[in-house]
């Protein structure tokens, strides 16, 4: 029962086959019984699981489900607010923090019926790519348990990956949705900046945040897109345009798709097996009917270093809210307000955070401005130029989503290398683009490898479809971790 895509459990509750309530409690079963291995959860609502589960219940009974969502059993990344249930952001600061009120998204997959079976693990304010940087624990990859899961939302892929949620969702500023993804062999999408809510999302990087759906296959990756997606008033960046059926626009096929292959997505030092999975992917995707293309993304160089100043820059402000007045921690016996606040801050934020505001309050900092925030955003425009180049000429753009599979535990403590690992998601995230990653193969080793598919903006549908043709065509969803 826990095993089935979404999909699967919309077709089995309405053939009455099983109910809400009893996939619900098969999937808290497991989560007790295996998640202490793997520490997806940092937080299970078990209880108010069980309450949604039957109401869910009632409605398929009625023969009135809301939805495709209606009594699905989803985790949602430990940074978006859910009234009424802790949200710590994987950080002390955020601890005992209970937000008095839903996120959007949050409020969008309870108003479709799903039913919230916790908050998964991420490193510290969604900063690093492989929850090691979690103030609580790491996350295990459920492929192979001294390996990372991937991050931020390592809590969110893992869940997935080992049927601990049937989907969850998790955000994306630099990699955080689609690297976890790739690492444990699940669908992860980060939709186009602005497609999605950002309201009761704890910020990270304003102009890069995005929440995404993490699903086993492309279609379940579609439908928890479409209940999040569109316009919020509550947003400032989230765009009012209509959202199409994700679902409904999967079919079709390839035939006569332009697809680009960035030159720049293949480097030394990426790991060849990663490469030749990939290069064997296109070929698919020829053999369907789509037309190849080699093309340039000349600043991909650059992309790192840019993120790497901008990301941190916005952080830094993003974060000096926790100052122990607001929100979560406060250190007590200081003399005054400044120490106080550094205090609670010195005790409240892990290393890395700490890394970051350093980083980004040096970059905004008076005398400095010009020559790294002020620059890195001019760098930023060329990258979206590169971009806007290369889809004149093709409708979508193909590569690597990591240059590696999922590494060991401990294995990146250089920050720099961990960094590295974003080479080729930050730059979609710069440009504000959408991007799925999906299974393409598996290492000798028999760790996933993940493809990603790049898009215009607002163009999900075009990368939903033709990552489902690949699916469709190939037969890697076979394969299942094993947590037994
Ligand atoms: N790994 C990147 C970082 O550490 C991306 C994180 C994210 O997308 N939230 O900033």
């Amino acid at each position: 029962m826990t095993g089935l895509t979404i999909h699967e459990l919309g077709a089995a509750y309405r053939r009455g086959e099983t109910t809400p309530t009893q996939v619900v409690a098969a999937y808290l079963a497991r989560i007790e019984r295996l998640d202490a291995r793997v520490g997806a959860y940092l937080t299970v609502t078990r209880e108010a699981a069980l309450r949604a589960a039957a109401a869910a219940d009632a409605r398929h009974r009625a023969g009135t489900p809301l939805g495709p969502l209606d009594g699905v059993p989803l985790a949602v990344k430990d940074v978006l607010c859910t009234r009424g249930v802790r949200t710590t952001c994987g950080s002390k600061i955020l601890e005992r923090f209970v937000p008095p009120y839903d996120a959007t998204a949050v409020e969008r997959l309870a108003a479709a019926g799903a039913v919230l079976l916790g908050k998964t693990n991420m490193d510290e304010f969604a900063m690093g790519s492989s929850t090691e940087h979690s103030a609580f624990r790491p996350t295990k990859n459920p492929w192979d348990l001294a390996r990372v899961p991937g991050g931020s939302s390592g809590g969110s892929a893992a869940a997935v990956a080992g049927d601990l949620a049937a989907g969850a969702f998790g955000t994306d500023t630099g990699g955080s949705v689609r690297q976890p993804a790739a690492f444990c062999g699940v669908v992860g999408l980060k939709p186009t900046y602005g497609r999605v809510s950002r309201y009761g999302l704890v910020a990270f990087a304003s102009s890069l945040d995005q929440i995404g759906p993490l699903g086993q296959d492309v279609r379940d990756a579609a439908l928890l897109l479409g209940a999040v997606a569109g316009h919020d008033p509550r947003d400032a960046t989230s765009v009012d345009a209509p959202v199409p059926d994700y679902a409904a626009a999967l079919d079709g096929g390839v035939r006569g798709l332009r697809v680009g292959v960035p030159r720049e997505y293949f480097i030394e030092g990426m790991d060849p097996e990663v490469g030749r999975a990939v290069r064997e992917a296109v070929e698919t995707l020829r053999g369907l009917g789509a037309t190849v293309e080699d093309v340039s993304l000349p600043t991909t160089d650059y992309g790192i270093a840019v993120y790497y100043v901008i990301a941190p820059a916005e952080a830094s402000s993003n974060l000096a809210r926790y100052d122990g007045v607001k929100y979560g921690l406060r250190v007590g016996g200081a003399k005054d307000l400044i120490e106080m606040s550094s205090r609670t801050r010195a005790a409240g934020f892990g290393a890395e955070v700490k890394r970051r505001i350093m980083l980004g309050t040096y970059a905004l900092s008076a005398g400095y401005h010009d020559a790294y925030y002020g620059r890195a955003q001019k760098v930023r425009t060329l990258v979206r130029r590169d971009f806007a180049r290369a889809f004149e000429r093709v409708d979508l753009l193909v590569g690597p989503t990591t240059p590696n599979v999922a590494f060991r535990l401990g294995e990146k403590e250089d920050p720099l290398a961990m960094y590295l690992n974003d080479v080729f998601t930050v730059p979609t995230s710069l440009a504000g683009l959408p991007a799925v990653s999906v299974r393409c193969g598996f290492s000798a080793a028999g760790l996933p490898i993940g493809l990603q598919l790049i898009g215009r903006a607002f163009d999900e549908p075009t990368i939903l479809r033709a990552a489902h043709a690949y699916e469709r065509a190939t037969s890697w969803l076979a394969r299942r971790p094993s947590l037994a």
